[in-house]
């Protein structure tokens, strides 16, 4: 299994995630499943539009460093403008979770390194995979670990998104 997280903070929100699962698909990343889209208080620097957020389930050949490139072309493509580290995005793709891999490359570290700590994260993660294992404990477990004030900063939009052709 693969999970990819998407988020944008910039313009068209949802517009961008359904543009970036397009792409996925279109340079043959097949989209097995998608969470919900959340809406996100910004973490960090705070002066800036809320994210929208959610997580993909990818069947992909590719080894993961060929996935972060590709996924680094699609983030060009669709115009990933970024002015400072955690400022606004156009389109943001992370790896999270490699088919079970651990990886810690110049350009890689997987399962991603803060994903545990990120409510964005784990709450449409726990959507479509609550018990994936990763760094030894189930998404969930994970996700019911964080301080309610982390949980309540991530809504789920009740849009009914449906992006996976
Ligand atoms: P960001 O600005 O958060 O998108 O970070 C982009 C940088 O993080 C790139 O230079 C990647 O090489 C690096 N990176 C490290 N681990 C990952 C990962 N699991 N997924 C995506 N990018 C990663």
């Amino acid at each position: 299994m693969i999970y990819v997280a998407l988020g944008a903070n910039i313009g068209d929100r949802a517009g961008q995630l359904s543009a970036a699962i397009d792409e996925m698909e279109r340079v043959g990343l097949h989209v097995t499943k998608q969470s919900s889209v959340y809406e996100t208080a910004p973490v960090g620097y705070i002066e800036q539009p809320s994210f929208y957020n959610m997580v993909v389930e990818v069947k992909s050949r590719q080894s993961a460093e060929e996935l972060l490139k590709t996924l680094q072309q699609i983030e060009q493509r669709l115009g990933r403008e970024r002015l400072f580290k955690n400022g606004p995005r156009t389109i943001d793709l992370d790896i999270l979770f490699y088919n079970g891999e651990d990886i810690q490359s110049e350009h890689l570290t997987v399962p991603h390194p803060r994903m545990q700590e990120r409510a964005f994260v784990l709450a449409p993660l726990a959507e479509i995979a609550p018990e994936l294992i990763v760094k030894g404990r189930t998404v969930t477990s994970w996700l019911d670990e964080l301080p309610r004030i982390d949980r309540e900063d991530v809504v789920q939009l009740s849009l009914l998104t449906n992006f996976v052709k």
